[in-house]
């Protein structure tokens, strides 16, 4: 079970500081979107702009990749001028890497950040990159299947 454990165990997105970024040499966030920064299906509230405009200010990229529509993160997306890739096929590496691959984003500062073990963890570990997994925002608004999902990534985290 110790395969799916990520490098990082997070509360939440916020905990990514302008000290943690210098600490951990990361120049590269690719991010999952619903639930690991905004509630499912919302734009995200005033602590994600603070937190956007900080990574700004490092110079550090932000990069949504979900497996939701593009039109969802492109709703979410266009307010924060950040960019994203929807239908990514997480797990499997394919489409995340060849979004590095085009920005040039190395290996060795670039970080998955997600809230699913099974589909950001996984695709990040696939890519072969460092992953951090955060606390769920707004779980009680999530779909069903995701319920289902939580309930196994409970049981493999209580066998790390
Ligand atoms: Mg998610």
């Amino acid at each position: 079970m110790k395969f799916f454990k990520p490098d990082f165990e997070l509360q939440h997105f916020s905990d990514i500081t302008k000290e943690w970024l210098q600490q951990h040499h990361v120049q590269t966030i690719f991010s999952d979107l619903d639930s690991t920064l905004a509630t499912h299906d919302q734009p995200g509230d005033d602590d994600l702009k603070d937190w956007i405009a900080m990574l700004k200010q490092q110079n550090v990229q932000l990069v949504i990749a979900s497996n939701n529509s593009q039109a969802r993160v492109d709703r979410f997306c266009k307010p924060h001028g950040i960019l994203g890739f929807g239908k990514c096929k997480k797990p499997s590496a394919s489409e995340v890497r060849k979004h590095m691959t085009e920005l040039e984003a190395k290996d060795e500062t670039t970080i998955f950040l997600g809230d699913q073990l099974f589909t950001d963890v996984w695709c990040g570990k696939n890519v072969g990159i460092r992953t951090a997994l955060v606390n769920p925002i707004g779980q009680e608004h999530e779909p069903i299947q995701i319920v289902f999902k939580r309930k196994i990534e409970k049981w493999i985290k209580s066998r790390w």
